[in-house]
């Protein structure tokens, strides 16, 4: 599903180079759900970020189902980043836009039908709990509603892959247990595939079905594991 293939990425400050990933290789299959886990700064969310081209990787291929993505440009790189949603540990909803149409606008973005626009909002308002949340602002919900919505523009456009960073680190355990069975049922009802990036062992061992570590910008290991469940 997503392969990554000897891929390295620095960043650069004052001329000076930061080797955030160097030289990795990662093979995500289509169903899993895969963690990446490490200690701050060991390149998790570049990892990630690299995955739908958000970080341009300076060596190596990325490939989202056998498409090279970073030889893609306009429009069909546009058209295969559809079929990756991402959700953030900050949500990062905007504000001054109701819940409604927070989730509108990726339709908006992708060129949805017009017509069938609305009725897929409220499908994906219906499927994470929030159809009655609809013309409320971000600032009136709660820390795990504002990820719901989230997760709602995140599925908007059917995708294949939803890559998640840190998807429950700003939420209390309930919340978070909460979150991860949402994130459960997504992958096992609609058959997405998803990677969830935390520095929380819990989280990775409640949910996932591999699991790779991360330790100064390389995969130090990959390890199948069995999901326990998300009891708080
Ligand atoms: P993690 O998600 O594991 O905490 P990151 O991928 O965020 O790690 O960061 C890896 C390294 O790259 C860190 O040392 C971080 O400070 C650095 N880094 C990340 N993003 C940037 C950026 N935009 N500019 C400069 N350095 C960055
Ligand atoms: P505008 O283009 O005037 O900013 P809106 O963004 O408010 O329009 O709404 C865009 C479309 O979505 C309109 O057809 C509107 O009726 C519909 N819409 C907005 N909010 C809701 C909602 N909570 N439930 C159902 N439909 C909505």
């Amino acid at each position: 599903m997503i392969s990554i293939h000897n891929v390295s990425k620095s960043y650069h400050q004052q001329n000076i180079a930061y080797q955030a990933i160097s030289n990795v290789t990662l093979n995500v299959n289509k169903g899993e759900i895969h963690g990446i886990i490490g200690a701050s700064g060991a390149g998790k969310s570049t990892l990630l970020r690299l995955m739908n081209l958000l970080e341009v990787p300076d060596a190596g291929e990325v490939l989202i189902n056998n498409q090279e993505l970073t030889k893609l440009r306009g429009r069909s790189l546009r058209k295969a980043r559809q079929t990756i949603g991402m959700i953030f540990q900050h949500f990062n909803l905007v504000a001054n836009k109701t819940v409604y149409n927070n989730v509108l606008v990726s339709l908006e973005l992708a060129n949805y039908p017009k017509k069938d626009r609305r009725a897929r909002v409220t499908e994906c308002l219906k499927f994470v709990g929030l159809e009655t949340h609809a013309d409320k602002y971000p600032a009136q919900l709660s820390g795990g509603q504002k990820q719901r919505v989230a997760i709602a523009r995140a599925l908007a456009n059917q995708p294949e892959v939803l890559l998640c960073d840190e998807p429950t680190s700003a939420l209390d355990p309930n919340t978070t247990a909460e979150i991860l069975e949402v994130l459960q049922t997504i992958n096992q009802q609609l058959g997405v595939t998803i990677v969830i990036v935390s520095h929380e062992m819990e989280v990775i061992k409640s949910i996932c079905n591999r699991v790779s570590v991360m330790e100064k910008g390389q995969i130090f290991d990959t390890v199948n594991i069995m999901p326990k469940g998300f009891t708080t």
